[in-house]
Order: structure tokens, then C-alpha cells, then sequence
């Protein structure tokens, strides 16, 4: 369920309680009490799209706060041969560097690793 399927959960009711104060009158005890349960339905469907709204919130702050740490970081690496490094306190480039891939698409830093083999390249542990 989403934002749109609550506010849709949300007129419902609202629509349901005008009906239901205009024909109080005339509905007898039963009719009243399976639009009462109608209406319940509504506001929980509308409930459940909050809880869900306020979850996805979180997420997407985290997310974010993770992503403004993570462009911190990069502004404090030293960029070398296109790749960017942590760095001594002359400036030059210290280690293993950041996956450019990891860095540039999903916003995360990764140090690449060693291979220790001849002929193979460093690569991400992501
Ligand atoms: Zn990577």
C-alpha cells in the first residue's frame, strides 16, 4: 500500500461518513453497524499507508544522511591517476584506492583490494 492507496482509503471514509450521517436516520441497526465496519476498513487501510509512509521516511533519511557522509568523506580524499585515496598528512595519496564504480553510482566507499597477483588488478569487495 502506498500514499496514494491511503488518501484513496482516506476519501473513502470520509465519503462513507457523509453517506452514513445523511441516512442515520433511516438505516436500520444492522445496515448501520456493516457500514460502521466498511468504515473501519477505510481508516485502517489509511492507517497502514501511514505506517508504511513514516517507514519508507526513514529509510530514505538514512539513505540520505548516509550519502551526505559519504560526499564528506570524499571531499577529504586526495584524487590520483583518477582514482581517489585516503592521504598522508603531505597530501599524497596513502593505500589502496576508493572503487570509482561503488563511488560514482551507489554513493559508497569500498577500498579496493590488493589482488596480490600478477597480472590481476585491484577489485572491490562490494
Ligand atoms: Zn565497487
Amino acid at each position: 500500500m502506498d500514499i496514494a492507496a491511503g488518501i484513496n482509503a482516506v476519501s473513502a471514509a470520509i465519503a462513507l461518513t457523509r453517506s452514513l450521517s445523511d441516512a442515520a436516520k433511516v438505516l436500520d441497526a444492522a445496515s448501520m453497524k456493516l457500514e460502521m465496519a466498511e468504515l473501519t476498513g477505510h481508516l485502517a487501510d489509511a492507517k497502514l499507508s501511514l505506517v508504511e509512509a513514516r517507514d519508507e521516511i526513514a529509510r530514505l533519511e538514512a539513505e540520505c544522511g548516509r550519502i551526505k557522509d559519504t560526499l564528506q568523506e570524499k571531499a577529504n580524499l586526495v584524487r590520483y591517476r583518477g582514482y581517489h585515496y585516503p592521504h598522508d598528512k603531505d597530501g599524497q595519496p596513502i593505500g589502496t584506492a576508493y572503487c570509482p564504480t561503488c563511488l560514482t553510482i551507489e554513493g559508497r566507499l569500498f577500498r579496493l583490494i590488493d589482488s596480490r597477483r600478477v597480472h590481476e588488478g585491484n577489485h572491490c569487495p562490494n
